[in-house]
């Protein structure tokens, strides 16, 4: 799955969403976020990000490692 990141923290764009074919992005309080199972792992919202915020998984740093569980928690993937 892919995930959004720190940069995207009340950042403006939404040209991710505009290209997700399975529209799997979700609004969080100030960023948006990808509900990982419905990720379907196409990467065509990568590039578009003016922020460079969206990260395929297994590229997060450490200190991105939060925003895996942020990102399911925020879609409401969580029971
Ligand atoms: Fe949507 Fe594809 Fe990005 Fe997943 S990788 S969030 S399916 S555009």
């Amino acid at each position: 799955t892919y995930i959004v990141t720190e940069n995207c923290i009340r950042c403006k764009y939404t040209d991710c969403v505009d290209v997700c074919p399975v529209d799997c992005f979700y609004e969080g309080p100030n960023f948006l976020v990808i509900h990982p199972d419905e990720c379907i792992d196409c990467g065509l919202c990568e590039p578009e990000c003016p922020a460079e915020a969206i990260l395929h998984e297994d590229d997060l740093s450490p200190e991105q490692d939060k925003f895996y569980s942020l990102n399911a928690e925020l879609a409401e993937v969580w029971p």
